[in-house]
Parts: C-alpha cells; structure tokens; sequence
C-alpha cells in the first residue's frame, strides 16, 4: 500500500479537502486505484449531530455515516463509494481504546496517548487502506498543524513514516503563500508551518502553494530553499472559480509525474474523462437559473452536494446552472419575496429539519406548482410537497407534518411499527434503501430502471393512509419501498418531481444524477 499524508499549515479554508480530492484524482487518471481517510480531530463520534451554520453540510455515506463535507469531494473527484470506516475522528479513536481497557485488553497497563492512541489512529488507517482494495490511500489529516488536537494525529504519522519503506509514504503540506499590500508573495507563514511540521518530526515532500496568482518563479525558489524541498515539489495552486480545475492545474505543475516519482510508480495510462469533462464544462452555452429555497442560504457550504449535483447536470445538458438563494423565511413575511420566484426557471426545495422556514418553503413549493414552473424536491422537500397538495388540492386546510406542530392530519408522520418493516418509530432512516418504480412514470423513464438505490436521512414519512386521497386528485407516488413512499410527481405538471432520498449524495462530475439531469432538462425546457 502507498501512502499520501496531507497536512495542512498557516489557517483552515484553504481548500485542503478539494486539493486532496484533486490530487487523488490526477493518480486515477494514471491508472491506480485510489482511495482516501479524512481524519477530523475534533471529539464528536461523527459529524451527524453538528450545526450546517459550523461546518456546512453533513454527507450521507451509502453505509449511513453522517461525515464531514470533504468525503463528498473525495467520492466526488474519485468516482468511487466510501463507508463511515473513511472518516476517523479524535471521539472514534477515544471510544474504540476506553472500551479496549474496560475490556481488559491492555493487560492492566497504563493507557495512553503514546503508544495506545497512535496505535489505534495507525491500525485504523492500514485497516482501511487494505480493506479498500486501493493502490494507494490518501489520508488528509484536518484542522492546522500547530493545534492541540491534531497532535496525536501527526504523532502516528511520524511513526508510520518511520515503519513504511520511503517509497511507500509522501507527505505533503498544503499551506498558504499570501500577497502583501503591493502584490509581493509572502512566504513567512510557510516557512513557519513547515518549521511546526519539522518540529513534530515531518518533514514535507512536497508543498502545495495555496494563492490568489499563480506562484512566480522566485516564490518557487524561495520555497525551496527555505522549507528544504526541491523547487519540482513546490506546487502553485491559485484561486479558481471552479473546483473541478484543479486536478488539471496540479497536471500543469507535474505533480502527477512528480509523486510517480516519489512513490516508484509508473504510469499505467494517462486518463482522459476528467478533461473531457472539462471540456463539456467550458463549451457550455445554455444557462439557466433555479431559485434554492432554504435556510441557511448565506452559507453555501450548506447545500454543498446539491449545488455540486447542478453543476454535474449543467455539464451534461450543456449549460451552466446558476443558483438565487433564497431565505425560506423571507419568503413568509415578505410578499415582495415571491416576486424572486418569477425570475427564474426552475425550483428547488432541499432537505431540512423543523420548523423555521418551512411555511416559505411550502409558499415557493405551490407557486411552482401553480405557475407550471420545474420543481425539485429533496426529502423535506418532498415531504412538504405533499402538505401543500394535501392542504391546496386535496382541501385539508390543516394538513401538515407532525415534525412541524400538531394537526388532525398529519399527511407526513412517523410511522408506527408494522410488520416486516424494520427500524420504524423514531429512529433515522439512513443510507442506502432502495426503491421500485412504477413502470411508463416519469421517475422510471429519468432512471431508466425500475430498481434503484439512493441514500437516505430522515425521521418522517409520507403518511400511507391519504395516499388514495392524494393520488385521486393528481399527484402520484411512483417510487416505494413497501409502504413508504420514495418519490412524487405530478404528471399532469410540466417537471413537478420530489424524493425522499437524496440524490445529491450520488452525482459525480461526468456522471450526474438523473433526477437532477432531467430536472435541468426541463429548465431548458426539453
Ligand atoms: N425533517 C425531515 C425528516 O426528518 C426531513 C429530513 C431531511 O430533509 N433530511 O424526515
């Protein structure tokens, strides 16, 4: 097994994730198998229970695993599919080694950080690594070299560089080089992390040089006199606006050549799709414009993966998607609001949880449906499409989720326990469920199956007992699993198309989710 071990210096948000994603994907494209561990060293167990407004979206994994944001970029960017077991935590480590000793394991020693945290962190990782089948794992270590947490982290990576062979582990550091007032490349900070990094016993391989304009030569040289790599493995990334560039920019640096070289690889073949990709992405001509209904619309972190899914769609339909957030609780006091809605030509509601805003959002929910305008429903979404038909179509005025408040028709509930149906009552329905299609619906003609399998998180469900009343009235539910309800449409409707999973979790550049590709179709009104 090969080993790429990511460390990241000077301050968070530099795009370490997507560089890591990046740099996976630039090694695919020569013909290996990769895969990658996101090590998180805070003390939550996983990211499940953390607010969208700290640390934007919470990915579903197809196992269930509620995880960090850049396990999508990684799925993303590899093409690939990762379990909970790819994302390590300081709270996941903790727990594994306290019920180790309570077990009795450690024979009655004094347990510790040395050697029995770092142990536990490099058993876990080799573990993965092996059980993934790659040929090489990428292991992005989060937070700043420096911080207290991370430190038994780096500790067990000083300890595997030493125990693999050289060839088989590279580090590789992913700072910041900033410009001052009039433009000069700053390379202090990054001499200064690296100084941390040295003084944890790492030493860099290569330097990934975060900056706004591509590094000049003499930041190069700089670099790597100073950080001791050589001036090949100084590595310039400025800003882009479009996150799947990067790998091509790591390309033009050689980097790809680069690592084959450290880690005595040959290239099996030079991968073309990526580029093709982009080639689709800059020859788009088309454009289109959908209005996000949702609540923490100032952080687009938020809805990462749906924001990720439209792009993939655009590419594919040869447009680009462009996104008015809008806050589903301005759309509640504010009339005026609704008028955001007219300007555009598509709709969609994503997933969420509770109360605030969901007034709003079933407000833009029946302006779509109403004004024939596409619409795109994801889990709460769906749930509250099916509230807005039940109070406005069906005539039950107070129909609503038992999430949201008390009512004599709770259209989306919790279901009781029923036989042969597992996990009812309370409990999340998470990860992969699949789902049958009923055959000639719009649902099986975008999936081009009857079978199919996406990945789920939610509480509630439709409720089955209105489904003769809804489905007489016009809005149909032709995706089930049993008697849950999976997918709505409304055929009589131009694109009116709701899930109660969510398929952004699935898209991939390249290899966009097909209600999303149809729900951009018929934006461009195809
Ligand atoms: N709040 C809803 C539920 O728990 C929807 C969840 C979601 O959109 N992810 O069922």
């Amino acid at each position: 097994m090969k080993y790429i071990i990511i460390t990241g210096g000077v301050m968070s948000g530099l795009g370490k994730g997507i560089t890591t994603a990046s740099i996976g994907r630039i090694l695919k494209d020569k013909g290996y198998d990769v895969t990658a561990i996101k090590i998180d060293p805070y003390i939550n167990i996983d990211a499940g229970t953390m607010n969208p407004f700290q640390h934007g979206e919470v990915y579903v994994l197809m196992d269930g695993g509620e995880v960090d944001l850049d396990l999508g970029h990684y799925e993303r960017f590899l093409d690939t599919e990762l379990s909970s077991e790819h994302n390590l935590t300081t709270g996941k480590i903790y727990r594994t080694v306290i019920d180790k000793e309570r077990r009795g394991d450690y024979l009655g020693k004094t347990v510790q950080i040395i050697p029995h945290i770092t142990n536990e962190i490099k058993e876990r990782i080799r573990e993965v690594a092996a059980k993934s089948g790659a040929d090489i794992c990428i292991v992005e270590i989060g937070g700043t070299v420096g911080d207290i947490e991370s430190m038994p982290f780096l500790e067990a990576m000083r300890q595997m560089h030493g125990e693999e062979k050289r060839e088989d582990l590279v580090l590789i550091h992913v700072t910041l080089v900033p410009s001052d007032l009039s433009g000069w490349q700053k390379t202090k900070p990054t001499q200064h992390s690296v100084k941390a990094l040295r003084e944890l016993g790492l030493g860099p391989d290569v330097i990934v040089a975060r900056c706004k304009e591509p590094l000049l030569a003499s930041t190069k040289s700089k670099i790597s006199l100073f950080c001791d790599v050589p001036e090949e493995a100084v590595i310039s990334v400025h800003d882009t606006d479009n996150i799947y560039l990067v790998p091509p920019l790591l390309e033009d640096e050689n980097l790809d050549e680069h690592l084959m070289k450290l880690l005595n690889l040959k290239a099996l073949k030079d991968g073309m799709k990526w580029h093709q990709m982009i080639e689709r992405m800059n020859s788009a001509e088309g454009h289109v414009k959908v209005a996000l209904i949702g609540k923490y619309t100032h952080i687009e972190d938020a809805y990462l993966s749906v924001n990720e899914a439209l792009k993939h769609a655009g590419i594919e339909s040869g447009c680009t998607v462009s996104i008015t957030w809008i806050e589903a609780e301005n759309l509640e006091d504010d009339p005026e609001m609704v008028r955001c809605l007219e300007q555009v030509d598509g709709i969609l509601v994503p997933g969420g949880f509770g109360v605030r805003g969901a007034e709003g959002k079933i407000k833009a929910i029946r302006y779509a449906r109403e004004n024939d305008i596409p619409f795109l429903g994801l889990c709460f979404g769906m749930q509250l499409a099916v509230i807005e038909f039940a109070r406005n179509v069906v005539g039950l005025e107070n129909a609503n989720s038992s999430e949201l408040g008390d009512t004599s028709h709770p259209v989306i509930d919790i279901l009781p326990e029923q036989d042969g149906i597992e996990e009812m009552g309370g409990t999340m329905r998470i990860g992969n469920y699949d789902a049958t299609l009923k055959k000639g619906s719009l649902a099986h003609r975008i999936y081009g199956t009857t079978k199919i399998v996406e990945r789920h998180r939610h509480r509630y469900e439709v409720n089955p007992k209105y489904i003769d009343q809804i489905e007489a009235e016009g809005m149909i539910f032709s995706g089930k699993n049993k008697n849950r309800m999976e997918i709505l449409e409304v055929p009589a409707h131009k694109f009116f198309f709701a899930s109660q999973f969510h398929p952004e979790f699935t898209s991939r550049p390249g290899k966009p989710s097909p209600p999303f590709r149809a729900f951009v179709e018929a934006m461009l009104g195809g």
